[in-house]
């Protein structure tokens, strides 16, 4: 029998078509380099999404997968499991958190988030305290809690009746947010970088002004660190960039460097309020993807590594000006270490799509975030002549554009 071949025309016949996927088929990966199904070489600067932190088939990252796939696959939460134990620990020894929930992806990790703030604020404030606090134009996930609560009305649309209690204040604007912040708030959900709404850092004040904001309220501080957390901007996690600690810190994408796992990181304290029967999932905590997570977590944890996500930082961030410079197509280039933000400018308004789309014809992948942001988040280990040869064939595709 001969092995069917599949094509891009299969998806529209056998997907739900809520995603619009290029037409190349990725079959092979390693480091920044991706194969399609035509033998075709790209250089990957968008590490699919801000995931493969590691890059494709990193031999450490495949070791611990079949190491434990040799082992124990799963057991479900009413067992725990030695590699969900060593990463909650390991995760506990190099930040903030007193106590680790495992999930599955961004969403879940943020749903967990959202529903502790809620109820530790029922154990010790009551009912009323509800309402939660979040920014325009940030994301936190599709499920309908997240999507709701993330500032996108777009993503909520035809999906209502939404979750209640939910409030958009401006991003980087303290003031508005103390315009919706009462006694009645339970948490206010940021994150440090926006990373779908444009690649916006926060400013220090703003964050520091909505900690300020959360103690005089008896608020939490959540930062939903799901994008630019495990070692994307130089620091293992961006609120040690900030120097600011936040109640609850949500965490996945790089964090199982292409195998789903998310966590919710907080204190003891506030951890209680998620007592046995309260919260969980089936999967969440499963023996492989903590295998998985533990080598991202522990060849991150490196200080060369980090030190190496500013070098590769400046590298890239240079050459992206450069070329912005040069051919007048980006006004900025923004974001920390290895999540970057090309900014069009006027005259290229509304065209990300088109660089995309420029860069995969010249053989390097990138990615948007929204209309007019060109948005790169590679390996955190990608070999610095793969950004040069990035730059040369993303130089080519914007000469083309331009041409
Ligand atoms: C991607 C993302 C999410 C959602 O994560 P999923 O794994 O897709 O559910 C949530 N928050 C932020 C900041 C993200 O970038």
């Amino acid at each position: 029998m001969t092995k069917q071949t599949v094509d891009r025309s299969l998806f529209d016949e056998v997907m739900v078509p809520n995603y619009a996927p290029g037409n190349m088929i990725p079959v092979r990966g390693e480091g920044s380099r991706v194969w399609d199904q035509d033998g075709r070489e790209f250089v990957d600067l968008a590490g699919g999404i801000a995931v493969t932190a590691l890059g494709h088939a990193h031999p450490g990252m495949v070791s611990a997968l079949v190491d434990q796939a040799n082992k124990l696959w799963h057991v479900s939460n009413v067992l725990t499991n030695e590699p969900a134990l060593n990463l909650a620990r390991t995760l506990c020894d190099l930040t903030f958190a007193e106590r680790v929930f495992f999930a599955n992806s961004g969403a879940e990790a943020n749903e967990a988030a959202f529903k502790l703030a809620r109820r530790y604020a029922w154990d010790h404030f009551g009912a009323e305290k509800n309402e939660i606090v979040s920014f325009r134009n940030s994301f936190h996930g599709r499920t309908l809690f997240t999507v709701s609560v993330g500032g996108q009305p777009k993503y909520l649309e035809g999906f209502r009746p939404a979750p209640g209690g939910i409030h958009h204040a401006e991003f980087n604007d303290l003031a508005s947010a103390e315009a919706l912040v009462s006694d009645k708030t339970c948490a206010i959900v940021v994150e440090p970088i926006q990373g779908e709404g444009g690649v916006i850092p926060a400013r220090r004040e703003f964050l520091e002004g909505l900690k300020a904001l959360c103690h005089k309220h008896n608020a939490l501080l959540i930062f939903d660190e799901v994008q630019c957390g495990v070692g994307r901007t130089g620091y293992l996690y961006a609120y040690q960039l900030y120097g600011l600690t936040p109640d609850i810190l949500t965490t996945a994408k790089s964090l199982g460097g292409g195998f789903p796992i998310a966590a919710m990181l907080t204190t003891a304290n506030l951890a209680a309020s998620l007592s046995a029967g309260t919260h969980g999932t089936t999967y969440g905590g499963n023996p492989l993807a903590c295998a998985v997570a533990q080598k991202v977590i522990d060849t991150l944890r490196r200080p060369n590594i980090l030190k190496g996500v500013k070098a590769r930082s400046d590298r890239l961030r240079a050459g992206m000006t450069d070329i912005g410079q040069r051919y007048r197509v980006f006004s900025e280039v923004r974001g920390e270490g290895l999540l970057l933000g090309a900014v069009l400018t006027e005259s290229w308004q509304g065209r990300a799509k088109d660089f995309v789309a420029a860069g995969m014809e010249a053989g390097v992948m990138v990615l948007l975030a929204g209309p007019d942001v060109v948005r790169l988040a590679p390996s955190l280990i990608i070999p610095e002549s793969d950004i040069d040869e990035a730059l040369t064939r993303f130089e080519a595709a914007v000469k083309k554009l331009c041409g």
